[in-house]
């Protein structure tokens, strides 16, 4: 399917559509859809259309997805988060450090931090989830978001950030995740060993046996 038909049904599909007409169309077409983000005005026809770089490269310049971070509409928002995090760019880290700094959403630009981290961002972050309280659907994606991060870049100097996840996060699956990061960041205690023989989640218990006995945690 051509980019110009895809726009003609574009409003009557779901977003999952413009996911699965991305996977088969042909790069003259994709670079079609860059440049009318880049180009148009519909800010809702654009917030679908980004989706097509949320695992490819946006070929154009980058300034206007910048931009859209700015908006309150949460889904060009977040869209555009999906398509920066690829890049390395200053200008991203800036905007990060900012969006960081003032949403009540703030956790969902943490993966702009992707490509631009730096090693005290684990303690901003850290300082950040302190200075709110969460729910547990808040909590669930703070932790997503920092897996993310984690999976990108140790952490071995801001464990309490960990030990705070695993106090207040309840999705079993993100807590065997996190395990993993903090067995790799040498964080991980006889105490919250102990703990997590009793998770409620098999594969942690037989996990954490056997990092226990490799027994190389810090004592
Ligand atoms: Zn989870």
């Amino acid at each position: 399917m051509k980019f110009e038909e895809l726009l003609d049904c574009l409003e009557n599909q779901h977003p999952s559509f413009v996911r699965a007409w991305e996977k088969h169309a042909r790069s003259e077409e994709i670079d079609k859809v860059a440049k009318y983000i880049v180009e148009a005005n519909d800010l809702q026809i654009k917030s679908k259309l980004l989706r097509v770089f949320r695992n490819r490269i946006f070929p154009e310049g980058i300034e206007n997805i910048l931009t859209f971070l700015d908006l309150d509409e949460y889904d060009i928002s977040l869209n555009s988060v999906e398509v920066l995090k690829h890049f390395n760019d200053m200008r991203i880290r800036y905007k990060a450090i900012e969006l960081l700094n003032s949403k009540a959403n703030w956790y969902d630009y943490i993966p702009l931090l992707s490509k631009n981290f730096k090693q005290n961002d684990y303690e901003l972050l850290n300082n950040l989830i302190s200075k709110g309280i969460y729910d547990e659907f808040e909590w669930h994606s703070i932790q997503l978001s920092l897996n993310e991060l984690f999976s990108l870049h140790s952490n071995e100097n801001t464990p309490q950030l960990y030990l705070k996840l695993l106090n207040n996060n309840h999705c079993t699956i993100c807590r065997r995740q996190m395990f993993k990061y903090m067995w790799r960041d040498g964080c991980l205690t006889p105490d919250i060993i102990e703990s997590a023989k009793l998770d409620g989640n098999d594969e942690t218990r037989v996990m954490v046996k056997t990092f226990e006995e490799n027994a190389n945690y810090n004592s």
